[in-house]
């Protein structure tokens, strides 16, 4: 399995460095966030290292999408909160400060503020078009 010595969630999953663990399996581990957003912030990763979802290997991908589930459900049963938001990030314009993959899975409450949401503006229909034709070009 990939591992990074100096990587803090390899140190996680080898046990090297505490943590609150929820759940795991052979490909993934849960467990809290330690800066909580909000209450019952938890988190989703790969056990191998990989840094960003490029380079997640896709049979990898659904394992710890299947956890991510297993984990949503049981944050909604618990807490019962207003929403919950799935978030993930890739490279520095996205604030990825670990480069390991990982799924923030991010109970939410109405009026918390937190500042992932935007408001939906009606886009250039022509512009949308153009950049969709430039992502197709690479599928
Ligand atoms: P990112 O910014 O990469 O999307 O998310 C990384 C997350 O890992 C942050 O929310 C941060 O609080 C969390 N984190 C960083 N170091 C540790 C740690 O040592 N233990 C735990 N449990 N979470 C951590
Ligand atoms: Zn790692």
């Amino acid at each position: 399995m990939g591992v990074d010595p100096n990587c803090i969630f390899c140190k996680i999953v080898a046990g090297q460095i505490p943590s609150f663990r929820l759940f795991e399996d052979v490909a993934s581990l849960a467990f809290m966030d330690i800066n909580p957003a909000n209450e019952g912030h938890c988190l989703v990763i790969a056990k191998p290292h990989h840094p960003t979802l490029y380079d997640m290997p896709p049979d990898l991908l659904a394992a710890v999408s299947a956890t991510v589930l297993k984990v949503a459900k049981a944050v909604e049963a618990a807490l019962k909160p207003d929403g919950l938001n799935l978030v993930q990030s890739n490279g520095k314009g996205a604030a990825q400060s670990v480069p390991h993959f990982h799924v923030h899975v991010l109970p939410r409450r109405l009026g918390d503020n937190l500042k992932i949401n935007w408001e939906p503006k009606p886009g250039d229909r022509a512009a949308i078009a153009a950049v969709a034709e430039r992502i197709k070009a690479k599928l």
